[in-house]
């Protein structure tokens, strides 16, 4: 089944956030050379909360980011909106190497971050049509359920009580969004909609008004100790913070630090189904399907979908301004019609991609190498828009050499190995997508047991 696709359909431009407020005309870009205190590479929501808790600490501090397009222009402007306190990578993994205390605290951090990103937002003024409505996981094959089952007794291991999550049985869940074919559901409270340009500009307002110099249309092209270099001249500070996520493989000396993975949304025009589909207290939705989706219902009463997509380009290829494949807009408008069924009368109004982190084992990482004043955070792997807020205040205290609880968390000066050369790259991100949408066929057919196939998929990439 093709999209049915309205007349003032929009394929990339960023990304429908935009559409809705007007893509951003870039300010000046860096014109010579300047001296600072902190450099920051990349103005998405990495780079704006490290600036601003920087500056919120040290108001004297300089504090220069620059911006190869314009702030938000990457995964911060395109995402799906989950203001989620979920972990950006496994709780058993960062329990591994630092212990299971820390791991609980981390998703405690986790959890807070949402309100810390909510109070920000409130004490700022910045109308980021922010509601906290909750999560929605959503299981609709025998298999997904008994997955979903075991995902909440592993949270619960992991210190999540009985208000942190908790099954709903079908009617409950369909009673609040009426998705075909639920078979199970969980619910969480630690999620808010939030519209995720309106935030990435509105970061880039309070910061400026902070005294934070932002100069957009200035990429960086070499990152060193001491100094980060652009066209129009170099920035030398001790201290150089690279916050680049899903376009770290271009940046010089990183190319197979994180994969950048694609995903890719659509949004239907306005509906006036919402008395079939339900889903009035803008809850978060997703699914426990391999190939999984995430959804929110936007502040104008769309569907806004988003799901896997054409995952990776050869070579770490990055994206061009959100195009997305008409074979991505196809399968996302066709699962998006198999959990409403009421929206096929609808069309879709816009269609992009970005791409975000994924280091090789999975979980992010925050670090600032003090003998070189380098740092960095990102690799949240489409986990980042509540974990870029504890990554920003973490990365900061780190440069402020301020010893706190932030900077002994987990995921604080991992070093992870690197992906493998192409074609292994490909071939090793490609097989594990094909593996699970077969997997996703198969569980289909109502087996209640996980596909083998699945965990195939995940050996190879350690996922
Ligand atoms: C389609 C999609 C849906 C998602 N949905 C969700 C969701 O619902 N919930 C969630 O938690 N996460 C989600 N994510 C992930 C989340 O958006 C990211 O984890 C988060 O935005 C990362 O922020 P960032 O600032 O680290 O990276 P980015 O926002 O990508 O910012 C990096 C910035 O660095 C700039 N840059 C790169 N290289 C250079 C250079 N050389 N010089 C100067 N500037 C440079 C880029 O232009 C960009 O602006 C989604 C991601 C995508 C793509």
């Amino acid at each position: 089944m093709n999209a049915p696709l309205a007349p003032a359909f929009v394929n990339g431009d960023v990304s429908f956030w935009y559409r809705s407020i007007g893509v951003p005309v870039p300010t000046e870009p860096l014109a010579g050379d300047v001296q600072a205190d902190v450099a920051i590479v990349g103005a998405g929501y990495t780079g704006l909360w490290t600036a601003y808790y920087l500056k919120k600490l040290d108001p004297a501090l300089r504090v220069v980011v620059l911006e190869k397009e314009f702030a938000g222009f990457g995964a911060s402007g395109r995402n799906g909106g989950w203001l989620a306190g979920l972990l950006p990578g496994s709780a058993a993994r960062y329990a591994k190497h630092h212990g299971r205390d820390t791991a609980l605290r981390f998703q405690r951090e986790m959890f807070a971050a949402v309100d810390e990103v909510i109070r920000v937002a409130h004490t700022e003024g910045i109308d980021a049509d922010l509601v906290k409505g909750g999560l929605f996981n959503v299981a609709r094959t025998p298999a997904q359920a008994a997955r979903l089952r075991a995902e909440v007794v592993a949270q619960r291991s992991w210190g999540w009580t009985p208000e942190d999550v908790d099954l709903l049985s079908t009617r409950e869940m369909t009673a609040r969004i009426n998705v075909e074919g639920a078979l199970a559901a969980s619910w969480s409270p630690h999620c808010a909609r939030i519209q995720p340009a309106l935030l990435a500009r509105g970061l880039a307002r309070a910061v400026r008004v902070l005294g934070v110099e932002l100069h957009e249309r200035t990429p960086v092209t070499e990152i060193a100790r001491g100094r980060a270099v652009t066209p129009g001249g170099t920035v030398s500070a001790d201290l150089v913070l690279r916050c680049t996520e899903g376009f770290t493989a271009a940046v010089p000396g990183h190319h197979r630090d994180w994969l950048p993975m694609n995903s890719s949304m659509i949004v239907t025009e306005p509906l006036d189904s919402w008395d079939e589909i339900g889903w009035s207290g803008s809850e978060l939705l997703g699914d426990m399907a391999h190939y999984y989706m995430y959804a929110q219902r936007t502040a104008d009463d769309r569907i806004a979908f988003g799901g896997r997509g054409r995952p990776y380009l050869y070579g770490s290829r990055l994206d061009d301004r959100g195009h997305t494949h008409d074979w991505t807009v196809d399968a996302l408008w066709r699962l998006l019609t198999s959990f409403f069924p009421a929206v096929k009368g609808a069309r879709v109004e816009h269609a992009w991609s970005g791409v975000l982190g994924v280091p090789r084992d999975w979980c992010a990482t925050v670090g600032l190498d003090r003998s070189t004043g380098l740092g960095w955070a990102g690799g949240y792997t489409g986990h980042g828009v509540t974990a870029t807020n504890l990554a920003g205040r973490t990365l900061a205290d780190l440069a402020l050499g301020r010893d706190t609880d932030l900077t002994t968390l987990p995921w604080v000066g991992r070093r992870v190995r690197r992906w493998e050369p192409e074609p292994l790259r490909w071939l090793g991100v490609h097989a594990m997508y094909r593996l699970y949408r077969l997997a996703d066929a198969r569980e289909a057919t109502g087996t209640p047991r996980t596909s083998v196939l699945a965990r195939i998929a995940d050996m190879i990439t350690g996922h």
